[in-house]
């Protein structure tokens, strides 16, 4: 008989273990009607501000809005300039048109698939004088947090503020430091496939900055104090009661989801060194593995194979965003990134989920090596 089918993520197995809980959070919602701005979210802002370590959580509509939102908020939108690593999701530019300031897109390291911060010098020397640098958004690529130390002096010194990318990184931390507290401003996502999914759209700001945290309280309700609307130009982002009364269903097993996420990643690991690359994680860093990515010059061989043995697999991502149709424009006369260019020709996430089995895990590595083995035979 043939092997059972493994999803590249499993949201069902996930809701059938925590079925009786999530159902009881959501009938409670249902049962008091309290949908927007509900007793729920501010719960869950409770728990995440603590979790992230900081004094200030906002739930909003989405991790993108979430981006755009403190962008907004500092005043940055026509003829700023916010720099992105170009190895991302595209969210993480859209979330600056949507301000209306232009996305500069950079390289990433080889290694840690980061934000390089030589070649963010680079394109602030190069900004045209047209443009006001204003921002910087890195990427906690896959769950890893970045390597903010060299991102924070080069924002000193060309007045950027900072706000870190952390949609896939929310439980994740650095040096002891929490993801929400290693940058002055931290947007993340609740997507269904995030390792903190809501069952929709969702999202959350954190930041240590009172004067912050106010104006987004402002801004995520069409910029509404004290029952005055549009003071300042705002947005309809909440995060709803419901999804919150889901997350805090999820929130009570959510380290011991990411340790098990962890565990799959080291078997991963261990099975497949020296046989493809991979991201590098530094010792003092705790990843959410929310992508657990292969490297590889054979990756599209390799995905066959899965394919064809029924395990889902993902290439993450397809184009760097520079290169993408909607924002090519932004780079006319920029250099290559070459290193992004490469990553979108090797890079392929293997199936990662709590529920997954270590013989689930030992099934893709026998595929992913014996696909190598008839690939380098072939
Ligand atoms: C998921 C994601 C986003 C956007 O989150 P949404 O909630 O889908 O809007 C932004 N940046 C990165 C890196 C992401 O993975």
């Amino acid at each position: 008989m043939a092997d059972s089918p493994i999803p590249l993520i499993d949201i069902g197995a996930q809701y059938a273990r925590l079925k009786d809980a999530i159902d009881a959070r959501v009938h409670a919602v249902l049962d008091h009607g309290g949908f927007i701005l509900g007793p729920e979210l501010r719960e869950l802002e409770a728990a995440l501000a603590e979790l992230g370590g900081v004094p200030h959580a906002l739930g909003v509509a989405s991790g993108t809005d979430a981006l755009a939102l403190p962008l907004i908020a500092a005043g940055i939108g026509p003829g700023d300039a916010v720099f992105m690593p170009s190895f991302s999701y595209v969210a993480t530019a859209t979330a600056v048109v949507e301000t209306g300031a232009v996305p500069v897109f950079c390289d990433v390291e080889p290694g840690s698939l980061h934000l390089d911060p030589r070649d963010l010098e680079r394109a602030l020397d190069t900004l045209p004088d047209a443009l006001t640098p204003r921002a910087v958004v890195p990427v906690d690529l896959f769950g890893v947090p970045a390597d903010y130390a060299p991102i924070h002096e080069i924002a000193a010194s060309r007045g950027l503020l900072v706000v870190a990318d952390a949609a896939q990184s929310f439980g994740a931390s650095r040096g002891g430091v929490p993801v929400g507290a290693l940058a002055p401003v931290t947007a993340t996502s609740f997507y269904p496939t995030k390792p903190l999914g809501c069952f929709g759209d969702g999202g959350a700001i954190l930041t240590g900055d009172a004067a912050m945290a106010d104006r987004l309280t402002a801004l995520r309700v069409h910029g509404q104090r004290a029952g005055v609307t549009e003071l300042e130009r705002g947005l309809n982002s909440r995060l709803d009661t419901l999804q919150a009364a889901i997350l805090l269903a999820k929130l009570d097993t959510f380290a011991a989801d990411l340790d098990r996420r962890r565990e799959i990643a080291a078997l991963y690991d261990e099975r497949l060194d020296g046989h493809v690359g991979r991201q590098e994680v530094p010792a003092d860093a705790q990843g959410t593995v929310a992508v657990y990515a292969i490297l590889s010059p054979e990756r599209d061989a390799i995905r066959a194979a899965l394919t064809e043995a029924g395990i889902g697999s993902r290439i993450y991502y397809e184009r760097p965003i520079h290169r993408m149709p909607a924002m090519a424009a932004y780079h006319r006369g920029a250099p290559d990134l070459p290193v992004s260019d490469r990553l979108c020709t090797e890079a392929l996430a293997l199936p990662v989920f709590p529920e997954m089995t270590d013989d689930d895990v030992g099934r893709v590595c026998d595929v992913v090596t014996a696909a190598l083995r008839a690939n380098s035979a072939a």
